[in-house]
Parts: structure tokens; sequence; C-alpha cells
């Protein structure tokens, strides 16, 4: 008789649902209660450390119930909670639920998502989710995608997608050595992957032109024409423009539909970074702000931003999906992922950087399904008015400056009714005051703000992308804020 083989990984039927049964029970509390929590316990590194109690690498085992109950007691208490309905800081969503037991339910399965023959039906999800997510930002059904892990993968994904169709043949084979000095271009208002892209990938900086903004924040398109023609005189190659569709600090989108037109006009690649902003067109009230979205050849979109899925799950959709393939497929003799008695069967290795990968396309699959297009119509116009009520609570208030309103993002700051704007280093003294209320309002467990930098001057920004907040948050966020700057006005004309 051979020995039936005891493996200390596996979890006997009875205690993996005891162990699961209690794993729900305490979400389920978390989740029902995490409004009476504070935003962030506000704990130091050495007071968190205390808690891990610097252990070395475990020799032998412990039970897997006295682990989860552990791993549950320090997430839960000691977590920032982007899930809190005061949580607005930098863009990062309150997750639905779903998405939790989503993500349970593809690990248990744990399909490999690289190839059709290692996650059949999980591969036929993942392109059905490409398509709605077509679907709901407008455009046409023959984008192809592939999920990725969050906004700065799938700039890249299309970034280099957009460089190998444009580049000569010779990329491929000899490098960018080989090709004509490649030029990008992009306003100032370009989140930070870009710069990341042009030293990973080999074009360096100095291939980005940073076009500067209109009075509208927007990428002045008239400076965008001259650069490109006076690069074009100097033997440069354009090859890609670069719009904004929500910019990280204040939510302005760029004109579309004109860099559309300029990208046409002089056979550029287009790629829209829309990580945070996109998912707004589907509003009907959007539909000319984003007007020029389905002409990009390519498109970053984050579904655990403004989609509201649990990180990580970002996306890039193009134009052509030919595109991808071209860039990212290669044939090793050692597999064997084909067709599949005559019929096409798509391995999303071939579609992005990644080989193996995770199923993240079942979160964002099922919370399409469990609102729909009308519950999302209904959660992103909340979010933009309530964004748009802080800034005329902001605007009215006495201590408050409201400065920018865009998508549901809104900054202000503070500044003291009494004080005077004209005296000598104003700006300087309002930057600190903002500076110092930033800090202790993100310590403070109240709630959670960024900031931005607006014409020098230093400001509390709000990035609204949570479906619990209410207008009570945000009618308290103000009580708050001004009691605060109150405070810290008040604590540092002293000291000065
Ligand atoms: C958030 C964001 C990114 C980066 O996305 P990650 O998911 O954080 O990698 C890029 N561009 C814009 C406009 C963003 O808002």
């Amino acid at each position: 008789m051979t020995k039936v083989r005891k493996s200390p990984l596996e979890m006997e039927k009875d205690e993996f649902r005891k162990v699961g049964y209690k794993l729900i029970d305490d979400i389920s509390d978390f989740i029902s209660t995490i409004d009476q929590k504070p935003v962030t316990p506000g704990e130091k590194p050495s007071q968190l450390q205390k808690l891990l109690e610097n252990r070395t690498l475990p020799e032998n085992g412990t039970s897997a119930e006295l682990l989860l109950s552990k791993a549950t007691e320090l997430l839960l208490n000691h977590s920032l909670l982007n899930g809190h309905p005061k949580f607005f800081g930098y863009i990062t969503s309150s997750a639905a639920p779903i998405g939790a037991l989503a993500d349970l339910l593809a690990a248990s399965v744990n399909p490999n998502v690289g190839a059709h023959i290692l996650s059949p039906i999980a591969t036929e999800i993942e392109k059905q989710t490409m398509a709605w997510l077509a679907e709901f930002i407008g455009v046409s059904p023959n984008y192809g995608g592939i999920l990725v892990s969050g906004g700065n993968m799938a700039n890249f994904t299309g970034f280099l997608a957009g460089r190998t169709a444009m580049a000569s043949e010779k990329l491929k084979t000899d490098g960018l050595n080989a090709t004509e000095k490649l030029t990008i271009y992009c306003s100032k208002t370009t989140h930070t992957w870009i710069e990341k892209a042009a030293i990973l990938f080999g074009s360096g900086l100095s291939s980005i032109r940073w076009i500067k903004t209109n009075t509208a924040n927007q990428m002045d398109t008239a400076a965008l024409e001259e650069t490109i023609k006076a690069d074009l005189s100097k033997g440069f190659k354009p090859i890609m423009i670069i719009g904004t569709a929500g910019d990280v600090s204040t939510g302005t989108v760029d004109d579309l539909k004109n860099l559309a037109a300029i990208s046409k006009k002089l056979k550029l690649w287009f790629h829209i970074d829309g990580a945070y902003g996109i998912p707004a067109a589907v509003l009907p009230s959007c539909k000319t702000l984003f007007e020029g979205l389905e002409e990009a050849d390519s498109i970053a979109l984050d579904p655990h931003k403004w989609l509201y899925s649990p990180l990580e799950a970002g996306c890039t959709l193009v134009k052509n999906p030919k595109h991808l393939t071209d860039t990212y497929s290669s044939h090793p003799d050692y597999y064997n992922f084909g067709s599949h008695e005559g019929e096409y069967t798509q391995n999303f290795y071939e579609f992005g950087l990644q080989n193996s990968r995770g199923f993240k396309a079942l979160k964002v699959w099922l919370m399409l399904q469990q609102i729909g297009k009308n519950g999302y119509i209904k959660l992103i116009s909340e979010d933009i008015e309530l964004a748009q009520l802080l800034f005329e609570l902001a605007n009215r208030h006495e201590d408050l400056e409201a400065l920018t309103q865009n998508l549901s993002i809104t900054t202000l700051r503070y500044v003291p009714k009494d004080f005077d704007v004209n005296q000598d280093n104003a700006n300087d003294y309002l930057n600190k005051l903002n500076e110092e209320l930033l800090n202790k309002l993100q310590l403070g467990g109240e709630l959670f703000l960024s900031n931005a930098v607006i014409q020098d001057k230093y400001c509390l920004r709000a990035c609204i992308v949570n479906f619990r907040t209410s207008e009570k948050d945000i009618h308290e966020i103000i009580d708050i804020i001004s009691r605060e700057g109150d405070k810290t006005h008040k604590s540092l004309s002293k000291t000065n």
C-alpha cells in the first residue's frame, strides 16, 4: 500500500470552513462599522514594528485559525481605511465588497490567465470584461486589451505598443540606437509614469517634450503643434501625443478632440491616460468633455480608481489590438497554446508584459454586473456632486478659499478671515499653514485629504471616488478643516 501524502499546507474541509466563516464574520462587522473607526490610527513605523514583535522566520508552523485571527486583528485595527466615508486622499477608492469575495474565489480556483488552455473560463471572462469596459467608456467594440496591475502598468503597456507601432522595424532587432530620435509629447500635468517609461524603456528623459498648459490647465495645443513642427525640422521623429483625461492634481481633462485631430493630421499615435477620469465618460453630462476619446490609439484606465475595484486592477485598451500582439507576442518551442479544435484561442500573455497572470478580471466583471452601467452613472455623478458641494461650501466659508473643481476633485486652502493677504510673504505663510494643517489632518484620523500645489499655492485636495461618502460627511469635513485650521494658525502665529 502506498502511503497517503499528508501536506501541512492542506486545510481539512471542516477547518477551512470554520476559519473561513469566522473571517467572513469579522469582515462583515468591519465593513458595516467602518464609518465609526478613525480613517487611520496614524501610528509610527516603530509602533507598528513592535506589533510584529521583531520575530525571525518561523522554523515550524502555527495553526491557520490562530494566524488568521491575528492577521485580522492587525489589518482591521492598524490600517488606513480607504473605504471610510471620509477618505479622499490621492486617488484610491473605497473597494466594492463583492470585489473582496471575487478575489477569494479567484485565488481559490487560481487560474493562470496567461494562456487560454490554463484558464478557459477565466480568459473568456477577461475578454468579455474588456469588451464591456470599451462599451462603458464609449469606444468601438473593436478595441481590445488586457487587465494589468494599475495605471502605471496600463500606460506602459499602451506606450510600448505605440512606440513599436511607430518606430521602424529595426527597433525590435537592433534597439533604439538603430532608430531615428523618437520624441513624445505630453503636458506638464502628465503623471510621473511617463518619466518612468522614458527611463525604463530606453527612450530617455530628453525624448519627452513637456508642453505648457493653458489657463484651463489643459495642454496648449498651439504650443504642441509648434513644438512638433520644430522637432520635425531638426530631424527628430515625433511618434506619440499623450493626452490626460483627468489629471491627478486637479482632474482637468485635456482637449481630447483637438489632440485627436492633431495626431490624425500628423500621423502620430494618440494615447490617453484616463487612469482616474475616464469612467466619467459614461455620464451623458460629460459627453462633450470627453469628445475625441473614441479616436485614441490606446487608453489607460484604472478599475481600482473610479470603478471602485479593490487593488489591483488597471486596464489598457488599444484601438487595433494587433499592436499589442505585435509588441508582446513571442512563441517559444515549449508553448503549445495554439487553437482549440480550429477555434481561435486568445492567450493574454501575448497582450502585455506579464506571462503568468492572476484573475483580476473576476472582480471587475462581477462589479459591472452587480450595479450595471446605470449603477455606475449614479455613483460617479454623485461623487462629482459631492466634490462640487465641497467647493461651494468652501467658497462660502469665511476662512476657506476654494481653488479648483473638476470631475470629483476639489482643491481649497485655509485662509484665516483676519489675515492680510497683501502683506509681505503672505503666500509663504499660507503655504506653511496649509502644509502643517494637512499633516495634522492626515494623522488625526478624522478625515484624509492629500495636497496639490496650484499656482504656487499649497492647498488641500479632496478626490472623491468613494461610494460611502454622503453630504453629511462633506459638511462635517468643512467644520473639521476650519477648526483645525484655526488651531494651526494660532500656534503658528505664536511661534512666528
Ligand atoms: C493614478 C494615476 C496613474 C497611476 O496609476 P497607478 O494605478 O497608481 O499605477 C497614472 N495616471 C493618472 C492620471 C492617474 O490618476
